[in-house]
C-alpha cells in the first residue's frame, strides 16, 4: 500500500526544492501536493509570512516546527536549510550530501577555491553552509583541485567533441536513455551512420575554420561497441579527416557491453588513435547480470577484458554499478575486488538510478528496493578500498531517484584522470555533441556561463534533417566565435 507525503506551500514556493529534499529523507512515500491528506500521511508545511518562512512537519502526533528570518541574497540557500533541520530532527536522520541537490557537487569547492579561498576554508564553508558530511567534503575538494590544476587556464578555443552511437544489443533494466536495437533496427543503424558522418564533416569543417581545437574526443552512447570494424574505420576516420583533432589530449572509445567487443574491432579502435576505452561489466555476479537484460556472462567479461588488455590501450575503464537489483554489500564489493584484481586505471561506480523510462521502475514498490545499509555500507567500503589501492576520485555527479541518494564517482590511477569526464563536469569547457540525442554546451569563458546545444532524440528525425541541425548547431559555435572574433 502507498505511503503518502503531503506538501503544503503557498503557491510554488521552491516546490521543486521542497519536493527532493522531501524525497530524500522520505524515500519510501509517494510525494504528493494536491489532494486531501489523512491521519496516515506525513504532512510538510512550507510558508512564508513576511520576512520569515516556517516550516511544520507532522505525523501521528509527532510534530517538529520551525522558523527562520529570511536573508533576501541566500533565501534559496535558507530555505532549504530550514527544510533540512526540519526533516532532520524529525526523522533523526542526516543525509550525506546535507543540501546540496545540484548534479555537479564540486562546483561549489571550485568556485570558491578560485575565489583565492584555501583548502581549509573551503572545507568550513561547505560543512557549514550545506552541512555536507566530512568524507564527501574531502572527495569535493580532492576534486576541485583536480580540475583546476587540469583545466586553467580557460581557453575559448578548447573544445570536447562527444559523438553518440543510440544503439544497444539488449535493454538494461534500469537504462533510461532513448536507444534502439542494434540487431532488429540494422537497416536504421547503416543510415543513422551515413548521417552521423555528415554531421561530423559539416561541423568539423567550421570547427576547423574558426581556429577551434578539439581537447577530447569521447565515442559512447549507447554502445558503440556495436558497430563493426569497418564502420568504426570509417567513423573514427571521419572523425581524423574533418575535426581539429591534431592535438588531441584523450581519445575515448565507450566499447560498453563486452559481448561486441572482438579483435578486428579493437585493432580498428587502436589504429585511429584512441587511447582510452571502457569495458563495463556493471556487476560480475552473473545471476545479477542476467536480472539486469545483459546478455553477457562474468567469464565474457574476463574475456573481453584480457583482449583489450593485449592492445596496450593507455586507459581502461569499466564501469560497475551500486544498487542493483538482489545485490547485497558482499555482491558490490566482491565486483569490486574483481575489478581490482585487474587494475585498470579507471573505475567509476555509479549509484542505481531508476528513472521514470526505465522498465524497472514499472516493475518494483518504493518500499522494497533499495535496501539503504546494504548500498550505503557499500559505497562507503567500495570507496575505501579504492583509495587505500592509490585509487582518486577524479570527478562527482549526482543524479535523481538514486540508491542511497548516492552519487556516480570516478576513481583513477594518478596520470590517468579521464580528461573528458572532468572537463564536461566542471562547466568550464563547451562540448560539442552530435548525433541523435547528444547534448553539448557552448561555453563563455569570460562571463562563465554556457547555452546547451541539443540534438534531437528521434533517430528518423535526425536522419531526415541532418543538415538543418549540423547548420544550427555551426551558427551556435559561431555566435561564440563572434565574441571573441574567433572566426
Ligand atoms: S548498455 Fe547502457 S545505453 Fe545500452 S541499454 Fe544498457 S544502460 Fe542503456
Amino acid at each position: 500500500m502507498s505511503k503518502y507525503f503531503y506538501i503544503i506551500t503557498d503557491g510554488d514556493f521552491y516546490a521543486n526544492d521542497i519536493r527532493e529534499m522531501a524525497m530524500q529523507f522520505f524515500p519510501e512515500y509517494t510525494i504528493k501536493k494536491i489532494g486531501l491528506s489523512t491521519e496516515s500521511d506525513i504532512t510538510l508545511s512550507v510558508n512564508r509570512e513576511g520576512k520569515k518562512a516556517k516550516s511544520k512537519i507532522e505525523f501521528m502526533g509527532k510534530k517538529v516546527e520551525k522558523e527562520i528570518v529570511i536573508v533576501k541574497d541566500a533565501q534559496r540557500r535558507q530555505i532549504k536549510t530550514l527544510l533540512y533541520d526540519t526533516l532532520s530532527e524529525f526523522t533523526e536522520k542526516s543525509l550525506k550530501w546535507g543540501t546540496m541537490t545540484g548534479i555537479r557537487p564540486a562546483r561549489i569547492a571550485h568556485g570558491k577555491l578560485i575565489e583565492g579561498k584555501n583548502k581549509k576554508q573551503v572545507i568550513d564553508e561547505i560543512r557549514r553552509e550545506y552541512k555536507v558530511e566530512e568524507g564527501r567534503i574531502s572527495d569535493l575538494i580532492d576534486i576541485a583541485c583536480l580540475e583546476i590544476k587540469k583545466l586553467y587556464p580557460l581557453d575559448i578555443k578548447k573544445m570536447q567533441l562527444y559523438i553518440n552511437i543510440p544503439f544497444c544489443p539488449t535493454r538494461c533494466s534500469y537504462c533510461s536513455f532513448i536507444t534502439r536495437d542494434s540487431n532488429a533496427d540494422s537497416d536504421v543503424l547503416s543510415n543513422y551512420l551515413d548521417k552521423l558522418l555528415e554531421e561530423i564533416s559539416i561541423v568539423g569543417t567550421g570547427l576547423k575554420e574558426s581556429g577551434a581545437c578539439i581537447e577530447s574526443v569521447y565515442i559512447g552512447g549507447g554502445t558503440p561497441g556495436i558497430l563493426d570494424a569497418g564502420s568504426i574505420e570509417r567513423l573514427l576516420g571521419t572523425i581524423r579527416k574533418h575535426m581539429p583533432v591534431d592535438s588531441v589530449l584523450e581519445y575515448t572509445f565507450e566499447a560498453g557491453r563486452p559481448d561486441t567487443i572482438t579483435e578486428d574491432k579493437l585493432a580498428a579502435i587502436k589504429d585511429s588513435g584512441v587511447d582510452r576505452i571502457s569495458v563495463n561489466p556493471q556487476s560480475l555476479t552473473d545471476a545479477t547480470l542476467s536480472n539486469i537484460g545483459r546478455c553477457h556472462s562474468v567469464e565474457e567479461f574476463y574475456k573481453a577484458y584480457e583482449l583489450v588488455k593485449k592492445f596496450g590501450f593507455k586507459t581502461i575503464n569499466c564501469d560497475m554499478i551500486i544498487g542493483l537489483e538482489g545485490e547485497t554489500e558482499a555482491d558490490m564489493v566482491r565486483t569490486a575486488e574483481k575489478l581490482l584484481g585487474l587494475g585498470p586505471e579507471n573505475i567509476t561506480v555509479h549509484s542505481l538510478s531508476v528513472k521514470k523510462s526505465s522498465y524497472l521502475k514499472g516493475s518494483i514498490h518504493k518500499e522494497s528496493f533499495f535496501d539503504e545499509s546494504e548500498t550505503e555500507k557499500a559505497a562507503d567500503e567500495i570507496y575505501r578500498m579504492f583509495k587505500s589501492r592509490q585509487y582518486v576520485p577524479y570527478y562527482i555527479y549526482r543524479q535523481k531517484y538514486t540508491a542511497n541518494n548516492g552519487e556516480n564517482i570516478g576513481f583513477s590511477k594518478a596520470g590517468h584522470e579521464g580528461f573528458y569526464n572532468m572537463a564536461i563536469m566542471s562547466d568550464k569547457r563547451s562540448v560539442i555533441g552530435l548525433g541523435a540525442g547528444s547534448t553539448g554546451k557552448v561555453y563563455y569563458p569570460d562571463v562563465d556561463r554556457f547555452d546547451r546545444m541539443e540534438t534531437v532524440k528521434n533517430i528518423e528525425l535526425y536522419i531526415r534533417d541532418v543538415k538543418k541541425i549540423a547548420a544550427e548547431k555551426l551558427k551556435q559555435i559561431k555566435s561564440l566565435a563572434n565574441d571573441i572574433d574567433m572566426f
